[in-house]
């Protein structure tokens, strides 16, 4: 199973994309290209497309619910980042959340990351056969080594 962002999108249309105006700035190591930024307030720039009352970033590639892709993705700013996948790590996300409802989708459960844990688990990278779970638990003793002859 992909990753649930792979198919989703919502948040790069659902919220403005506001950050310091030096992430846009490369003459002091900013990435984000200023070509698609506007500028907000004095010290801030928006991801282009999301500072209007229908946000869509200008770098999504995406039709939300079906396929995404942000075009930027290396380079993208800091609030990008930070937003994380409802319960990717536990936790759940209010931001996730009220994107993906907002758009019409489910919020994610904890369903949508089993294939994560199963790859997790695959010691061998073969999906198919049947590993012991990378629990954390004690490893199974090594094999004794065979009798000496008398
Ligand atoms: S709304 Fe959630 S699932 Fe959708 S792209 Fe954003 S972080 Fe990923
Ligand atoms: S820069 Fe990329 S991750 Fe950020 S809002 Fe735009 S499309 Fe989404």
């Amino acid at each position: 199973m992909p990753h649930p962002c792979l198919s989703c999108g919502a948040c790069c249309a659902f919220y403005r994309v506001s950050f310091h105006w030096s992430e846009a700035e490369p003459a002091l190591g900013g990435v984000v290209p200023p070509e698609l930024t506007v500028a907000l307030r004095s010290h801030e720039r928006a991801m282009r497309g999301t500072a209007s009352g229908t946000p869509r970033c200008v770098a999504l590639d995406a039709e939300i619910g079906r396929y995404s892709r942000c075009s930027i993705h290396p380079v993208r700013p800091q609030p990008c980042r930070d937003v994380p996948a409802s319960l990717e790590f536990g936790e759940p996300s209010r931001q996730c959340d009220n994107a993906r409802v907002a758009h019409g989708l489910p919020p994610l459960t904890s369903a949508d990351w089993i294939w994560r844990e199963a790859a997790a688990n695959d010691r061998d990278g073969n999906p198919d056969d049947d590993d012991a779970p990378n629990d954390g638990g004690t490893p199974p003793p090594p094999a004794l080594p065979p009798p000496i002859a008398a």
